[in-house]
């Protein structure tokens, strides 16, 4: 368990088996809240920084996968933080329990093994949780300057990444995909085809650092080595979501990379 400042206002929390982020804008936002039992951990690494829990207002939700959601329940009561997620997992969380996929798809024999090893057996359950706020894709929270809310579905159905421009471009990825043994898919997909195609998106960001549930965070360079690993082996251009941002005039910071790759 370990906390890292990688931007002058987001922190890395290694909770061991998965990842939270914090979001330090004089209050506090947490990105995802670890296994269950990992609040007191949690508020530890809040007190290293010389924060109380009276200051974590609100905590934003990837997916309701338990090393992600599993602390939520203890980090509202203690700190009363407002919870947010998409509506496709709301159910799961707020019942306590979040169900394995029926038939999940590996992208290779090491993540086959891990999910086997650590995934398969490990229990559903977490305290349930109360969801305050749904995030639904293109959403702007008005957190820190504004955080985007982009749905990636595929590893999970109502998976949220957060785009949050701030002092850098920063991604964070959720579990998209992962860094353990460099940027590369996630262990498990629910749906693949439909995890590629939100990975395709999230490479239309303009980002400079990424965050993931797994593995350490890139702190430059990193949209174009998105690019390169999602996009530059399955297509040669993929222009529509740029356009499409450009017309809607949101301050999205979307653009083609194309020149990039
Ligand atoms: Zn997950
Ligand atoms: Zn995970």
């Amino acid at each position: 368990m370990s906390i890292r400042r990688i931007t002058e206002n987001v922190y890395e929390l290694n909770l061991g088996k998965s990842n939270a982020f914090l979001i330090d804008d004089e209050k506090l936002t947490l990105i995802d809240t670890g296994e269950p039992d990992r609040s007191g951990q949690i508020l530890e690494l809040l007190a290293s920084i010389g924060r109380e829990p009276d200051d974590l207002k609100h905590i934003l939700l990837t997916h309701s996968h338990p090393d992600h959601s599993g602390s939520a329940a203890d980090l509202k009561a203690i700190t009363g933080a407002k919870v947010y997620m998409h509506a496709a997992e709301k159910k799961w969380v707020e019942a306590g329990f979040v169900p394995k996929p029926d038939h999940p798809y590996f992208t290779g024999v090491v993540n086959r093994l891990i999910y086997q090893m650590f995934i398969a057996k490990a229990p559903g359950s977490i305290t349930p949780c109360a969801v305050d706020q749904l995030v639904s894709d293109g959403d702007w929270l008005p957190i820190a300057g504004g955080i985007q809310a982009v749905h990636v579905p595929g590893h999970s159905e109502g998976q949220l990444a957060f785009f949050f421009p701030g002092a850098k471009n920063v991604l964070f990825a959720a579990d998209a995909c992962d860094n353990l043994f460099g940027l590369g898919y996630s262990t498990f997909y629910e749906d693949y085809e439909t995890g590629r195609h939100s990975l395709e998106k999230l490479a239309t960001f303009d980002f400079d650092v990424a965050c993931f549930g797994h593995g350490r965070s890139i702190l430059r360079g990193a949209g174009a080595k998105f690019c390169r690993k999602f996009i530059g082996h399955h297509h040669h251009h993929h222009p529509v979501r740029a356009q499409k941002a450009q017309g809607t005039g949101e301050a999205v910071r979307m653009r083609e990379r194309e020149e990039k790759i």
